[in-house]
C-alpha cells in the first residue's frame, strides 16, 4: 500500500531522523510501504522516511524506475546509512517528490562509499557511482534534515519551475 507523501515545507522534512536500533517486523513493513510508495510514482527512484511520515533513518532507491539508466543495482534498502568517503564532484538537476513543482542544479561527490544496513540488519558497506551516487546523497541528505533547495548554490539562478508537476 502507497503511503502519502510529505510536502515541503511540511516540518518532518526539516528533522534529522533517529537511527533505526533492530530490524524488525515494524522496519520491514515500513520498507516494503516505502519501495510500493516509489512503485507509485513513476518518476521517483527515491524516497526517506520522513517524506512518508516516519522519522526512523531509512530510504529506499531504485535507479533502474529511469529507463535512461543502462546499469543499475536495482532497489537498494538503506537503513542508518552513511557516506563514509565521497570522490569526485558533479552538478545536476535534481527534483524531488515533496518539492513537486520546482527542480534545481546540486553539487554532489561524483562517487559515495556507504555504509547501511540491509533489510535483514545486515551491514554493509559498497561504493555507488553515477546517477545511484546522487539518489543516495539526496536521500541521506533526507535523513539529516536537509532538501535539494538547502544545497542550490542561489535560488534565484539554480531553481527551476516544473511544466508539469510532479
Ligand atoms: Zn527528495
Amino acid at each position: 500500500m502507497a503511503l502519502a507523501i510529505r510536502r515541503f515545507p511540511d516540518p518532518i522534512l526539516k528533522r534529522p531522523t533517529h537511527p533505526v536500533e533492530r530490524v524488525d517486523a515494524a522496519v520491514r513493513k515500513l520498507v516494503e510501504q516505502m519501495a510500493a510508495t516509489m512503485c507509485a510514482h513513476p518518476r521517483c527512484v527515491g524516497l526517506a522516511a520522513p517524506q512518508v511520515g516516519s522519522t526512523l533513518r531509512i530510504a529506499v532507491m531504485d535507479s533502474s524506475r529511469n529507463p535512461k539508466v543502462a546499469e543499475s543495482r536495482g532497489l537498494i534498502i538503506l537503513v542508518n546509512p552513511h557516506v563514509t568517503a565521497a570522490e569526485g564532484a558533479v552538478l545536476q538537476r535534481e527534483g524531488c517528490l515533496s518539492i513537486p513543482d520546482f527542480t534545481g542544479n546540486v553539487q554532489r561527490a561524483a562517487r559515495v562509499r556507504i555504509r547501511a544496513h540491509d533489510q535483514d540488519g545486515q551491514l554493509q558497506e559498497f561504493w555507488l557511482e553515477g546517477f545511484e551516487a546522487i539518489i543516495a546523497q539526496h536521500e541521506i541528505d533526507h535523513l539529516d534534515g536537509k532538501l535539494f533547495l538547502d544545497r542550490v548554490a542561489n535560488l534565484k539562478t539554480d531553481v527551476f519551475r516544473r511544466r508539469t508537476s510532479l
